[in-house]
């Protein structure tokens, strides 16, 4: 089994990767990651640059620049890895007859008027601001994945992932994700920056999860085409987790409230109907147990 994923050595990938047999080839601009690679060669390189003649069984394209404060600063790069890369990955997958499975985002719905957020939910985004470069190009990717299905029968599998979370989680400066940075925060006995009143909610996946359903997707046979949500349905207010986080580290942090930020989706949650039904998967972990997890990594992190 040859596999081709692109972002192979971000949190997503790096998990992933550990849990695949076979020859990994990882494309990876190293743009937005601080770990070493688990296994398989890396090449350097923007995706929308790489090219090969190389065939693979499975295009597996991951690569992106996911965090809202980071891709807000670098909108170019973000719409542009999310479309031309999008477009370069598949053309390989398609000279390879591969499978080609994508990481698009639960940022695609937005504002979103149904939680939690089934596939068939068209999405409220605003196509012109800050988030637009991400949520709009992560769009666009799946209008061209699908594109590629019907015109050529690709064997396309979209997966729809919602706020994924464990070790290897960047916490710090732009890069950090919500939990890596309270996790750290508590940690270090710094204040929980909550942005806005902290009632917009999320629902988190725990790595391992992520990995196992990643996984049924990749080797699930009669899913050319499928569109999936791959997050929980339990959706938790930023301020609770804030709290459960001070509760598990046992931290004397306190919270501080600073500006909200701009185009927050005030809510998130997934439906995982789809998920249960095709996969035959759901979550397994609790965010409590996910947590606790997550907290005795970084405690070997932070020295
Ligand atoms: N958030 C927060 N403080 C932080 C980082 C994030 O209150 O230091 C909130 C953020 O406003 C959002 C949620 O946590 O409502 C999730 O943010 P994250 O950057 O993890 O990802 P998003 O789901 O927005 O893509």
């Amino acid at each position: 089994m040859k596999f081709l994923i692109t972002g192979g050595a971000g949190f997503l990938g790096s998990h992933l990767i550990e849990h695949l047999d076979g020859e990994i080839t990882v494309v990876d601009d190293l743009s937005t990651t601080k770990f070493q690679l688990p296994k398989g060669k890396l090449i350097k390189e923007r995706i929308e640059n790489f090219s090969t003649n190389e065939k693979f069984d499975y295009v597996i394209h991951l690569a992106a620049r996911p965090s809202p404060e980071d891709y807000i600063q670098h909108p170019v790069e973000t719409a542009l890895s999310n479309s031309l890369g999008t477009y370069n990955a598949l053309e390989i997958a398609r000279k390879s007859d591969a499978v080609f499975l994508y990481t698009s985002s639960s940022e695609i719905y937005g504002h979103a008027e149904i939680i939690p957020t089934p596939e068939n939910y068209w999405g409220k985004v605003n196509p012109t601001g800050i988030r637009s470069c991400y949520d709009e190009s992560k769009r666009f990717s799946e209008a061209l994945i699908m594109s590629y299905y019907r015109e050529y029968g690709l064997d396309v599998r979209i997966q729809r992932p919602f706020n994924v979370y464990g070790p290897r989680l960047r916490e710090d400066g732009s890069y950090g994700r919500v939990v890596s940075r309270f996790i750290y925060q508590a940690l270090k006995g710094e204040d929980i920056t909550i942005f806005g009143d902290g009632n917009q909610t999320r629902a988190f996946l725990y790595i391992d999860d992520w990995v196992e359903a990643t996984k049924k997707m990749l080797f699930t046979k009669g899913l050319k085409g499928e569109i999936i949500n791959i997050g929980s349905d339990k959706e938790t207010k930023i301020i609770d987790l804030a709290n459960l986080i001070i509760k598990l580290t046992g931290s004397k942090s306190k919270i501080k409230f600073l500006p909200p930020r701009q185009d927050d989706p005030p809510r998130r949650a997934a439906d995982i109907t789809k998920a249960k039904r095709l996969l035959n998967w759901e979550p397994k972990t609790s965010l409590e147990e996910g947590l606790i997890k997550t907290i005795d990594w970084f405690k070997g992190e932070i020295k």
